[in-house]
Formats: C-alpha cells, structure tokens, sequence
C-alpha cells in the first residue's frame, strides 16, 4: 500500500519535483514542475509505483496495459509485468496515437491505461480514443499525478497515486514573470 505521502516522497527524494518558473506544455507558467523521468530512472521506484496500479485493478481481469509514449511506456511495461499481461504503447503520430509495428489490440479485450504525470489529460484522452477505436473494453486510468486536482473527466474509473493542484498562471498575470525569474522549458537541455 503506497499513501499519497510516500508517492509525493519518492517524487521528493529523486529530485523530481522542480521549484522555479516553468513554461508549461499547455502554455501556462508554473512554480512547480513534476520531472517524472527523475522517478522514473530507478526501477526500484518504478516497480513499487506500478505495484500500486496492478494491486487496485487486480480484480479487473486485464488482458493489456496501454500506455502513451514516453514515459507511460515504462509504467505499462511493469504494471503489465506484475499483472502477468501484455503490454502496448500509444505513439504520436499526426495529433493522434497509434499502435505502431502492426501490434494489435483485439474488440473485446480489457484495456487499463497508465500515464505518468496527467495535466491537461491530453495524452490520457488520445488513448482513450485510440482505446475506443479498436473496440476494447476500459476498465479505468491510472496516473502517478493528477496535478488537475481531480477536475479531468475522462468517463471511466480514474486512480490516481497522488491528486495535487497545480498552480499555474496565464503568461500575462504570472508573478514570476514580473519578478522577472527565468523562464524554463522542462524537456530541454535548461533544466538540469
Ligand atoms: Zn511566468
């Protein structure tokens, strides 16, 4: 059993949560930034995290664990491992995900969904679609954080190992930028 504590914890110890000035994918700036791929490095983490997944959906009967690129590859990879299932990555491709290499997700089949860091869910939904297009059944969501504070909807059974609220501003109201604090794009080679 992990609480949000020793989810928030792990994410603290492994430096992956940054304080600063973020310029979000969404387009809004930040003080705060999850950097899940600071978690995501050790196994160890990884391996209690997704421990977390399959025990809360071990009754759901899943036959495949999907997961969006990048870093939801990982978590599907051992959710489906601890689960004894297969696993699929959703790949971007045109605005939408694919499963690539003519791997196949059958009608029918019990599909549970990962992701690492849910903001916008924009990742979470383009698997749900692709979920729904080969006809599969979702049995729910599971992200390690839900930095919406729990205002997604996503039309199935969402878990979420830790719900923060993230506090974000419109460039042209942020505090940071009047401060005049550098701005960061995390995924670049500026956040070190
Ligand atoms: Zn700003």
């Amino acid at each position: 059993m992990l609480t949000e504590q020793d989810v928030r914890n792990i994410f603290i110890e492994t430096d992956a949560l940054r304080r600063g000035h973020f310029l979000l994918s969404s387009g809004k700036h930040s003080s705060e930034y999850w950097e899940k791929f600071w978690v995501l490095q050790y196994p160890h983490h990884v391996e209690r995290l997704c421990s977390e997944i399959a025990s809360r959906f071990a009754d759901e009967k899943v036959d495949v664990v999907l997961g969006p690129t990048t870093g939801g590859i990982l978590l599907a990879f051992e959710t489906a491992r601890q689960l004894g299932v297969r696993a699929l990555y959703a790949e971007k491709e045109g605005g939408k995900r694919l499963l690539r290499r003519g791997l196949k997700l059958e009608p029918g089949t019990r599909v549970l969904i990962v992701d690492d860091i849910m903001t916008t869910g924009g990742a979470t939904k383009e698997c749900l679609v692709l979920a729904a297009e080969h006809q599969t059944d979702v049995v729910g969501v599971a992200v390690l954080v839900d930095r919406s504070g729990g205002t997604i909807e996503l039309g199935t059974r969402l878990e979420a190992l830790l719900t923060v609220e993230a506090e974000s501003f419109a460039p042209e109201s942020c505090p940071l930028c009047i401060n005049e604090t550098p701005l960061y794009s995390p995924g670049t080679s500026h956040v070190s």
